[in-house]
């Protein structure tokens, strides 16, 4: 009797069959493959994730326009309240930052700044997502409706994604996300794409730095209405 057994993160995909409108983008978007659709009826089909192959790094999640996917632990609701939790208390005279980092080298340059003892203003609040890929442009736009006076997304390097092409496509979400910032009445600078490997902790503290200066520079943010920004 083979008795082998597969141990596998539950850090998976989910497809919400109700809202998915087989657009077909989702299965190119997976780098593993994991993603299949299977037909409905003659012109329907819907996405399926195979638990199996399924790394959890949350792209088809930013991917999908019909948000019909979700990642285990990581569902939009968790990401919003861990967001607003984030940034509902400042304590310091500094402006509030949201740094967005991934858990791969993004937030593991967090921790060398830490290892290394490289300060950071306490100002600049960490929320951790798995691969920043998973970010949807609505969410970048979320943060400063939730406090946020900058907004830093922390990835790998754009050839060095651990999620292959997640950082990239954050990337595009962050250029996107600033356009609509401008269109708003609101600086871009206030948000802004970071790339570093996990060792740059001294990079990472010198982000925080630059980005908090940018910020002091353009004064506070004021949100006049909830109509400033529709995210
Ligand atoms: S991207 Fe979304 S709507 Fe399109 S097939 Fe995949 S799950 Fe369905
Ligand atoms: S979470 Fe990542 S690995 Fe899993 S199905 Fe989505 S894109 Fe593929």
């Amino acid at each position: 009797m083979n008795d082998a057994k597969i141990i596998k993160d539950q850090r998976t995909a989910v497809v919400n069959e109700e809202f998915c409108g087989n657009c077909e983008f989702c299965p190119v978007t997976c780098p593993y493959g994991a993603i299949s659709l299977e037909p409905t009826s003659e012109e329907h089909f819907i996405a399926r994730i195979s638990d199996l192959l399924c790394e959890g790094c949350g792209t088809c999640v930013g991917t999908c326009p019909l948000n019909a996917i979700e990642l285990r632990h990581s569902r939009p609701n968790q990401m919003l309240a861990q967001m607003k939790g984030l940034m509902s208390i400042n304590g310091t005279p500094k402006p509030l930052v949201l740094a967005i980092c991934c858990s791969e080298c993004g937030h593991t340059a967090v921790d060398s700044s830490g290892m290394a003892m490289i300060p950071y203003p306490a100002s600049v609040r960490i929320m951790k997502v798995p691969c920043t890929g998973i970010l949807q442009v609505h969410q970048l736009l979320e943060a400063f409706k939730s406090g946020a006076q900058g907004v830093m997304v922390v990835g790998c390097k754009s050839d060095g994604c651990h999620y292959e092409v997640g950082v990239q496509k954050a990337e595009k979400k962050v250029e996107l996300a600033k356009t609509l910032l401008k269109e708003y009445g609101i600086e871009p600078d206030r948000l802004a794409m970071f790339n570093m490997v996990f060792i740059e902790g001294r990079e990472f503290a010198q982000a925080t730095q630059m980005m908090t200066q940018t910020l002091e520079k353009l004064g506070p943010l004021s949100l006049t209405d909830d109509s400033s920004i529709k995210a």
